[in-house]
């Protein structure tokens, strides 16, 4: 099964995906994880995008298209995958038709993670970040069970430095800006989901799942 999750920043995309990957036992692909892995590893693609995620602008889709074309050939990838985050652009969405295609793959299902604005203000600047997985937390609504620290592998827990405020509504402004067309694309191609990321985190994989049809 390949997946696409859309959605605006804070929506809970990245969440949501890393538990239905678990579920289905396919690979969670989170460009933005992806991205930060790199910045972090200081290679040439981390340096190349690190200025535009530090402004919360799109890192330019020829960068973000090659990132992703290696990462979908990989043979983990063969059976399925989430991808959290990417299509972004118009551009990006065809360039991953032209990928799929040359996999004899398809998009099964676009899955619109949707939340209101202050909501998703108020989520990400209460967000910290595993350093060493990317496990997300909510240190109001969903609290690590040691301050600081990883419940999944330990790591240490930071606040992203793209989830300050005035960021934060940058990087909303382009979402409306770029990747909210992709919604009617894919709502006109019959693939389109809407979930309201509202009730809990359990709650909203219960809809997903059933969304998908998966018992
Ligand atoms: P995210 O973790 O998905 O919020 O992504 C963090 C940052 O990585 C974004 O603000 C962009 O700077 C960059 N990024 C992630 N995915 C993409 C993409 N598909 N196209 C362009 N830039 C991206």
């Amino acid at each position: 099964m390949n997946l696409i999750m859309l959605g605006p920043p804070g929506a809970g995309k990245g969440t949501q995906a890393a538990m239905l990957a678990k579920r289905l036992g396919i690979p969670h692909v989170a460009s933005g994880d992806l991205f930060r892995e790199a910045l972090q590893a200081k290679t040439e693609l981390g340096l190349k995008a690190k200025s535009y995620m530090e402004r919360g602008e799109l890192v330019p889709d020829e960068v973000t298209i090659a990132m992703i074309r290696e990462r979908l050939l990989q043979p983990d990838c063969d059976e399925g995958m989430i991808l959290d985050g990417f299509p972004r652009t118009i551009e990006q969405a065809e360039a991953l038709n032209g990928l799929l295609a040359e996999q004899g793959k398809t998009i099964e299902a676009a899955l619109f993670i949707d939340a209101p604005e202050e909501e998703l203000v108020r989520r990400l600047s209460s967000r910290w970040t595993c350093r060493k997985c990317q496990a997300v937390y909510n240190v109001i609504s969903n609290p690590p069970r040691e301050r600081g620290k990883c419940d999944v592998c330990g790591g240490e827990l930071y606040q992203r430095i793209d989830d300050e405020p005035d960021t934060v509504r940058n990087r909303i402004r382009v979402y409306w800006d770029q990747t909210s067309p992709l919604i009617d694309q894919y709502r006109h191609e019959g693939l389109l989901t809407t979930i309201q990321s509202e009730g809990g985190i359990d709650h909203v994989h219960e809809k997903i799942l059933s969304a998908l049809r998966i018992a």
